[in-house]
């Protein structure tokens, strides 16, 4: 039986588990850490395609049947555990010791994107591609550019530390059992830096957070509930003086701008 709670939605269409394996550039010099390996249907390929893969399931009914389907690849190894409570720089040192490069591959268990996602970038993993199906949806906020809806704090921290590329969309008939939502599989290749020059990254993800807290809001004024009220007519001089109309709203910057705003209030001092 499925596990609802646990986002078991297994795939069952061999083309789309290739787009998924083609677009993740793997091959025998070259370790995959898959995320939710279900019944395996995504690790066979990982399998074929990759020196080493890696697999960690949270479910331990799986576990016994995952060991038994790879008992004769020697190159799969199951891990049981919950990836978001997982070591996973010391799982990437016991798991990948001499490969030329490591990627996520996955399909990820929807109610844990995010919190799966941002992890793994925010642990400054050594991994190269990240390439992942999740919801369709979730997937155009990541890729998203300055000046739509879609545009938000996800869309700045993912392009922040990856270069994103939708892959392809993908039906929900391709799922057993099928979801209630459509899907995408999007490709995160990790930058090597930051594309922008951000002194302070919590500070600077704060200036994102505050600009994006009310979207109607202008950016004066999501600001100025950052910074403190007592500094309205500072926050307005500090945006002019960066170049940026006080009266935009959040969605319409670029992480360049972001980071002008962050770098200013640094230099005045605000915390
Ligand atoms: N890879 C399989 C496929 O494509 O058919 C299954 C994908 S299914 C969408 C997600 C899988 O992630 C399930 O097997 C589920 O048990 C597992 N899972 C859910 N939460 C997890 C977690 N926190 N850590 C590791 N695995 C998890």
């Amino acid at each position: 039986s499925f596990k609802k709670s646990l986002g078991q939605n297994f795939l069952i269409d061999q083309n789309i588990l290739n787009k998924i394996v083609d677009a993740a550039e793997l091959d025998e010099t070259k370790g995959a850490l898959e995320i939710g390996p279900g019944i395996g249907a995504l690790t066979e390929q990982l399998a074929e395609a990759a020196g080493k893969v890696t697999a960690v399931e949270i479910d331990n009914r799986l576990i016994p049947i995952l060991n038994d389907i790879f008992a004769e690849k020697n190159n799969v190894q199951v891990v049981h555990g919950d990836v978001l409570k997982l070591d996973l720089r010391k799982l990437f040192d016991e798991q990948f010791a001499g490969v030329a490069g490591i990627s996520v591959v996955a399909n990820l268990p929807y109610y844990v994107t995010t919190p799966i996602l941002m992890k793994l970038l925010e642990e400054r993993l050594p991994l190269e591609h990240i390439v992942v199906m999740i919801q369709k949806e979730v997937a155009e906020r990541m890729a998203a550019k300055p000046g739509g809806k879609d545009y938000g704090s996800l869309s700045v921290a993912v392009q922040y530390y990856c270069e994103p590329k939708l892959v392809c969309t993908v039906p929900h008939t391709v799922f057993i059992p099928q979801p209630n939502v459509d899907s995408a599989v999007i490709k995160l290749t990790l930058r090597d830096k930051p594309p922008v020059d951000v002194p302070d990254e919590e500070h600077f993800f704060r200036v994102v957070q505050a600009s994006f807290a009310q979207r109607r809001k202008t950016l004066a004024n999501n600001l100025t509930a950052m910074a403190g009220k007592e500094r309205r007519e500072a926050v307005l001089q500090l945006l002019t003086r960066c170049g940026i109309e006080p009266s935009r709203r959040g969605e319409t910057l670029s992480l360049e701008e972001f980071a002008r705003i962050s770098r200013a209030m640094l230099e005045e001092g605000w915390s």
